[in-house]
Formats: structure tokens, C-alpha cells, sequence
């Protein structure tokens, strides 16, 4: 499959306009997607007895930022989910390896990091396939289906866009850097208040609050009896946001370099 991404010419970006239903059959045939597997699932509810809980990381990967981040969820016996841009894989494709290696799961936060709502369909489209391109590249195989709009901009025609190259969007219920001015375990305490079982955590793989946070929330994650799991794991393939998921809201904690 990545060798068929990796065909991707700049011809096949000139095609977009005005031939966007050719293009799009074209990217769903390379990625060997039928139009009938593109209808988004409904959500699950949980799995009895159990409670979990997804830790997910924007932003990376970042040197100083996804090595401790590793090393936390390896304490705990944690899985999660980083969702990383193209830029970045392409910058530090060792600290992707090494994300991929400890068996956590990699989805697409677009290639540079743009609001994708400021963007033509072309453009948002090859935000998408370069990223894609990107990190499967990396890793040798074919990763992410798992899509966070940079800032969680989104909009109905971001969601149709998606659908139609292969993604599932998923946003947050609890975004930690709410709680950045809070001293770490007050704030791991404020969030727990929050926490159900389902709980998507927005944090960064990058210079915000999530290091200061992490040793402490995720011991209270287990002390209270979370297991915590991928994203994929708790959204099943459903569509989060059409579903009285979390309303998208703006977070730009801080620039790609
Ligand atoms: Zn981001």
C-alpha cells in the first residue's frame, strides 16, 4: 500500500481541481478502500467492566518531549495514541520508530500543522496524502486512519474530505491544557473530576503542561482503576464528533518549529 502512496506525483495533485470525483476514486483505489467501507460506524459503549481512558499527544514527534513521554507509558504499562505531523516524522524519524516500536498507535495530524478550514480541498487533500506519505514512509508501512484536525477546526466538508481519503476524525472530551495554570497535581485532580470511562485526553507531544501533568494523572488513571488504551480502541471506528462527541475547539499551544 505505501508503495501506491508513494506513486503520488505532483501530477496527481494538478488533477484536483476541477476533477475532483476522478481524483478521489483514484486515491480510494490506491488505498484499496471501497466507497461502501468509507461509511462511518456507529460508536461502541464501552466494554463491561471495564474502564478505559486514551491518552493521546499532538504535535510530535519532539526530541526532549516523546522520549519521557515513552518512558511514562512504559512505567505504567500504558498504550496511546500520538497523533504526528508529516514535518515532524520527516524530522525525527528515529523518535517515530521508536513510538511505532513500543507498540502505540500513529495517526495524522496533516503534514505542516495549517488549519485545515483556511485551506482549499486541494490543499487540505495534500495536507492529507503528505502526511500519509510521510509517515509511511518512515515506518515502511501503512499507518495512520486516525485524523485530529490541527486546532480541531473542522467542518462538514473537512468531515466529507476525510471520509473520502480514508480517515476517521477524532477530537478530545477533556483537553488538559485547560489546566496549565494549575499546580500538576490540583490539575490532575480537576481532571479527574471529569473522568468516565471513554475518556478521550487531549495532550501534546511538545512545550505545554503535559509533562508537569503526566506522572501524577497517570497514577491517579490507575490507582482509580483505567486501563488506558489507544483512541482507536475506544472510538471502534466511530466517528466521534458526529455523535455528540466534543465540540472542536481552538487550541494552538504553540507553533511547529
Ligand atoms: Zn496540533
Amino acid at each position: 500500500m505505501i508503495e501506491q502512496w508513494g506513486k503520488l506525483t505532483n501530477d496527481d495533485f494538478d488533477v484536483i481541481d476541477g476533477k475532483r470525483e476522478q481524483f478521489l476514486g483514484k486515491l480510494q483505489e490506491r488505498q484499496g478502500i471501497a466507497r461502501d467501507a468509507l461509511t462511518l460506524p456507529q460508536p461502541t459503549h464501552g466494554v463491561p467492566g471495564q474502564l478505559r481512558v486514551a491518552l493521546t499527544f499532538d504535535d510530535g514527534p519532539r526530541p526532549g518531549y516523546t522520549e519521557p513521554i515513552l518512558s511514562l507509558l512504559a512505567q505504567h504499562n500504558a498504550k496511546a495514541t500520538f497523533l504526528v505531523t508529516g514535518i515532524m516524522s520527516e524530522r525525527y524519524p528515529d523518535l517515530l520508530r521508536q513510538i511505532d516500536a513500543a507498540g502505540h498507535e500513529i495517526g495524522s495530524h496533516t503534514y505542516n500543522h495549517f488549519r485545515l478550514n483556511t485551506l482549499s480541498e486541494h490543499q487540505q487533500i495534500a495536507e492529507m496524502v503528505r502526511a500519509k506519505v510521510a509517515i509511511d514512509g518512515v515506518l515502511g508501512k501503512s499507518t495512520p486512519r486516525l485524523m485530529r484536525p490541527p486546532g480541531g477546526h473542522f467542518n462538514p466538508q473537512i468531515r466529507d474530505m476525510l471520509a473520502a481519503v480514508g480517515y476517521w476524525p477524532v477530537f478530545w472530551t477533556i483537553n488538559c491544557g485547560a489546566y496549565a495554570s494549575m499546580p500538576q497535581h490540583d490539575a490532575a485532580a480537576a481532571i479527574m473530576a471529569k473522568m468516565e470511562d471513554g475518556a478521550i485526553l487531549l495532550l501534546h507531544n511538545g512545550p505545554d503542561n503535559t509533562l508537569d501533568l503526566l506522572p501524577a494523572l497517570m497514577h491517579r488513571l490507575r490507582v482509580a482503576g483505567y486501563k488506558m488504551v489507544t483512541a482507536s480502541e475506544i472510538v471502534a471506528g466511530a466517528e466521534v464528533v458526529s455523535n455528540g462527541g466534543p465540540t472542536p475547539i481552538e487550541i494552538e499551544p504553540y507553533a511547529t518549529p
